[in-house]
């Protein structure tokens, strides 16, 4: 399986006094994954991601993002372009006036040139479906088509890896549904890898594998189906259990086996 981020003993702090944020973090994502980094408000999950796009450079160990690493200064638009970031709120993430203009924005500003820029702005906007909005406003759109196009955006400069931080928690659950459905395309039927940062469990449900942090430590690491078989870490960290898990341990407690139900165990991860 090619490895296309290798993070390896990365120590971080903000200033000189500060506590470390990330202490001897590990891990690896394969190509075409999706992963989600979970862990409650302040456990180091957004400063992992800025080490892994190249805008902060860890005090200790590497970061290597498609090979590249991210100490080496010549290598920061490569990565920069490697690496695409989807932010909590979609209205901090516009530049244009319209649709078409914003998702122009970010290839002019990469250098790509204009005949191959129509072609892109076309194809991405397709990709999130949102080819019919191209002469709107952005400020009109829904939060869910609002980060539809942010992510038109960053598709359009063809990136490895899109991370998302925590790029659903202001939407609606329509909005959120929206997102994932796109990103599941995109992951699925295009080979997109995917961070996913979030604390929203239920989010983590659908990954290929979950990564638990809690101050600065990665602390667990599996499949979905590992880490929620013993709830009791996540609760314990201060996380919200998937409706899915409640469920299954309540049906546990009143002693109901899931085949008095109509449930199957896909159906409680
Ligand atoms: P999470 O994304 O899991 O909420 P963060 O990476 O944002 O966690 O924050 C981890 C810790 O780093 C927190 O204690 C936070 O206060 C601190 N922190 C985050 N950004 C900065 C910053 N720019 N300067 C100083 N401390 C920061």
């Amino acid at each position: 399986m090619e490895k296309i981020i290798e993070v390896s003993g990365v120590s971080y702090f903000y200033a000189e006094d500060d506590p470390w944020v990330l202490d001897d973090v590990t891990l690896s994502v394969n190509k075409g994954e999706w992963l989600s980094i979970i862990g409650h408000n302040g456990s180091g999950k957004s400063t992992l991601a800025k080490c892994l796009n190249g805008l902060i450079v860890p005090q200790k160990g590497s970061v290597r993002v498609g090979g590249f690493d991210t100490k080496d200064e010549t290598n920061i638009w490569e990565i920069r372009r490697l690496v695409g970031m989807v932010f909590q709120n979609p209205d901090n993430q516009f530049v244009g006036a319209t649709v078409r203009d914003d998702v122009a924005f970010g290839m002019e500003n990469h250098g790509i040139p204009r005949e191959k820029m129509i072609d892109r702005l076309a194809q991405s906007l397709r990709l999130v479906k949102m080819e019919k909005f191209a002469d709107s406003e952005p400020h009109r759109l829904s939060g869910g088509q609002k980060q539809r196009v942010a992510i038109a955006g960053i598709v359009a400069l063809q990136p490895l890896i899109v991370i998302l931080d925590e790029a659903t928690s202001m939407l609606d659950p329509e909005g959120r549904r929206e997102i994932i459905k796109t990103m599941r395309t995109l992951n699925k039927e295009h080979g997109l890898t995917v961070l996913s940062i979030t604390h929203d469990l239920e989010e983590a449900v659908n990954s290929d594998r979950i990564l638990v942090m809690n101050r600065g430590k990665v602390v667990r690491e599996g499949s979905p189906r590992e880490i929620f078989k013993t709830p009791e870490l996540l609760e314990k960290i201060g996380l919200d259990l998937p409706l899915a898990i409640k469920l299954r341990r309540l049906l546990n407690q009143r002693g109901i086996s899931l085949q008095d139900t109509a449930l199957t165990q896909e159906d409680l991860v």
